[in-house]
């Protein structure tokens, strides 16, 4: 994360000193025209990734269009909306098309698409929260491009997202990205709804006030998304909050990635939110919503290295306290007492107990599966 140079302007999106890790979350307008594909525009956008990727920036993709796509195969009415079981129906024949899709299109830029489907529960709960990262961050070391979408056919009403908007936050949060990009069919946030005359366009936003949310229209426009400008609020608030930037631009132009950034001849075009506060706002937000369960005590060693920056290893812990759960938030003290961080255990407390002053190369062999390096990362703690 590149949280040392915050991200000020809609130029900056395309900068990978500045924005290194980019979540792209594309609309079903934009995917989908009258049931069919729009293979070309898709096939543009793909080169822009691509293009993003050479230029040293690691992109994760938010897809949307299963719902529309699969509605469209089976003809069903409204758009696959029309109820909870035509959408689960339709959303689980159009996501093995869409993953398909991505996947060739991917595939022609050397790249490696790799498939995530979410429900909410998995980024709400620490647990799957945790491991959604994990994966995450496996699969962009090894250069995949995750392309990710909402688990619509297993995901109910209560344990819905219901839109894509807020689903890119999440992810992006989880995988600690620098800014989100929602490609959307409009250029960015109207000071009153665009169809009015006199509307203009709203081109940086610092905080999700009461008066911006003033100026959002929930209609989207297309009818075919479920998402509308009031989700994109809520999803720039969420991103807000962590420290991650947010953009909404208008994806129904060639090249809408250079657009809205300003590379394509003419000026940026879109809305810029601004991260709400700089270097470590992420882990501040971490370290605010902690309510411990346990805490680990480490030696000297260990507890010089976490001040230096470094994750809790198993060997540096003399001691745990609590019953704690995987993903649980505990306390790390010195062995005089002195709280140094706050973190989230990869580990559950028993499994502590086992790993407790062992090498890390010990592990698999004391707990019987592929172990994480660390007891605690170093991107899940916050030092105090
Ligand atoms: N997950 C839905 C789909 O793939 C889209 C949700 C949205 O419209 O934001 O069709």
């Amino acid at each position: 994360m590149a949280v040392s140079n915050p991200l000020t302007s809609l130029v900056d999106l395309a900068d990978p000193r500045i924005v290194s890790r980019l979540v792209i979350k594309v609309g079903s307008s934009l995917l989908v025209a009258r049931g069919a594909v729009r293979r070309q525009w898709l096939a543009g956008l793909v080169a822009e990734i691509a293009q993003a990727r050479a230029r040293g920036q690691e992109v994760i993709i938010v897809s949307s269009g299963a719902i529309a796509l699969g509605a469209s195969r089976l003809g069903l009415e409204k758009g696959g909306r029309g109820s909870l079981a035509d959408a689960q129906a339709a959303a689980a024949v159009g996501q093995i098309l869409l993953s398909g899709l991505w996947s060739d299109l991917l595939a022609e830029h050397g790249a490696t698409a790799a498939q995530l489907l979410l429900t909410l529960d998995d980024l709400e709960d620490r647990r799957r929260y945790l491991n959604a990262t994990a994966t995450l961050m496996r699969l962009l070391d090894a250069g995949a491009v995750p392309v990710v979408n909402e688990n619509d056919s297993v995901a109910t009403q209560e344990i819905r997202f219901g839109d894509n908007d807020r689903l890119a936050a999440r992810v992006a949060q989880a995988a600690k990205a620098d800014a989100v990009l929602l490609l959307s069919d409009v250029d960015g946030l109207y000071d009153r709804n665009p169809r009015e005359p006199g509307a203009t366009l709203v081109p940086l936003v610092s905080g999700v006030s009461a008066d911006v949310q003033a100026m959002a229209s929930a209609d989207s426009g297309s009818g075919m998304g479920s998402g509308g400008m009031t989700s994109k609020l809520q999803a720039a608030q969420i991103a807000e909050l962590a420290g991650i930037a947010l953009v909404i631009a208008n994806g129904t132009h060639d090249r809408p990635i250079a657009r809205a950034t300003g590379h394509a001849g003419g000026e940026a075009i879109g809305t810029l939110f601004q991260p709400g506060r700089k270097a470590g706002a992420r882990k501040a937000w971490l370290g605010g919503r902690l309510r411990l369960r346990g805490a680990l005590i480490v030696d000297a060693g260990a507890a010089e290295a976490l001040r230096g920056g470094s994750s809790l290893l198993a060997a540096g812990i003399a001691e745990i306290e609590g019953e704690f759960g995987r993903g649980d938030p505990v306390a790390i003290r010195d062995c005089e007492g002195r709280v140094i961080a706050h973190g989230l255990a990869e580990y559950d407390a028993a499994e502590c107990a086992a790993l407790r002053g062992k090498q890390s190369s010990e592990h698999a062999a004391i707990l019987g599966y592929a172990p994480r390096r660390a007891v605690v990362h170093r991107d899940q703690l916050v030092l105090k």
